[in-house]
C-alpha cells in the first residue's frame, strides 16, 4: 500500500490541531490513517533567551517579525520527501480548487504558519516557500488557514467522504458554482421543492441544474465565467 496523504504543520500553537480537523468524516479519516497529521513547534527550534522566536521589524513599524534563523532550524527539520513546503499568508496566491486538486494527488505537504507582522522574507526566498493566501483578509495566525487547505485536500483523497460522484458535481468543478439543492419537506412555509426536481425524469432535471448553476455562477461569480470580470 502506498503511503497516506501527510500533513505536517509547524506552528506556535500545536494545540490548535487538530482543531476542525478532528470532527466528522475528515477526523474519522484521520484516526483510520487515511491521512495523517503532524505538529511541530515551531518556539522548540528556539536557542535563544526564553525561547523567543521573534523580533522588531527592521526599519521600524509595528509589531514583531518571525526570526530567519528559528524558522529555517524548523523548516529543515522536516523530511519533506517530495511535498510542497507552503507558507499560509495573505501575500501568497489565492488558494483554488484546482491547486487543491493538485495537492491531493500528491504525498501530502509542508505547511509553516505564521504569527504576528508575519516570517523574515529571506527564509521565504532561501527555502522556496510557496506562498498561498486562503482570501482576500488578514487572520491573525496561519494556523486557520492551514486547517481550510487540509480540509479541502483530504476530503478529495479517495474514501475520506462517502460519495465521490458528490466530489465531481460541486462548486467549481467545470467553473460553475454549484445548482441550489433541496431536500424533505417537499412544501415547507408555503415554498416549494421546485417541481422539476420530483419529476424523475433525469434529463430535464440535469438540465435544469445546469442552467441553474450557470445563472448563478453569472450573477455571484461573473468572473469564474469571464476571466476579465471581477465579482461584484
Ligand atoms: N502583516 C501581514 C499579516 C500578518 S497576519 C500582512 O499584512 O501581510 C499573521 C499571519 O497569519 C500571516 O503571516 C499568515 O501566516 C497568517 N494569515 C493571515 N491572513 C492570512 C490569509 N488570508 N491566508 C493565509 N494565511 C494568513
Amino acid at each position: 500500500m502506498t503511503e497516506p496523504f501527510r500533513a505536517t504543520v509547524l506552528t506556535l500553537f500545536p494545540d490548535a490541531f487538530p482543531g476542525t480537523l478532528g470532527a466528522s468524516l475528515i477526523g474519522r479519516a484521520l484516526k483510520q490513517q487515511k491521512w495523517q497529521l503532524e505538529t511541530l513547534d515551531i518556539r522548540t527550534f528556539s536557542h535563544h533567551k526564553h525561547r523567543s522566536v521573534d523580533d522588531t521589524p527592521a526599519g521600524g513599524g509595528p509589531g514583531m517579525v518571525l526570526r530567519p534563523d528559528v524558522a529555517a532550524m524548523a523548516i529543515d527539520s522536516v523530511e519533506r520527501f517530495d511535498r510542497p513546503l507552503i507558507h499560509l499568508s495573505p501575500r501568497g496566491k489565492p488558494l483554488t480548487q484546482s491547486r487543491v486538486r493538485e495537492l491531493a494527488a500528491g504525498s501530502g505537504m509542508v505547511l509553516f504558519c505564521s504569527r504576528f507582522e508575519g516570517l523574515d522574507q529571506r527564509v521565504i526566498d532561501s527555502r522556496q516557500m510557496e506562498e498561498i493566501s486562503i482570501g482576500d483578509y488578514v487572520l491573525a495566525g496561519g494556523e486557520i488557514a492551514a486547517q481550510v487547505l487540509i480540509e479541502a485536500c483530504v476530503r478529495l483523497i479517495p474514501g475520506v467522504l462517502g460519495a465521490q460522484q458528490s466530489i465531481v458535481e460541486e462548486s467549481f468543478e467545470g467553473n460553475l458554482l454549484e445548482y441550489p439543492q433541496y431536500t424533505r419537506p417537499r412544501v415547507w412555509e408555503d415554498n416549494e421543492v421546485p417541481e422539476v426536481l420530483l419529476s424523475g425524469d433525469h434529463g430535464r432535471i440535469a438540465r435544469w441544474r445546469r442552467d441553474a448553476a450557470t445563472s448563478l455562477t453569472k450573477r455571484v461569480r461573473p468572473d469564474l465565467v469571464d476571466k476579465n470580470a471581477k465579482p461584484e
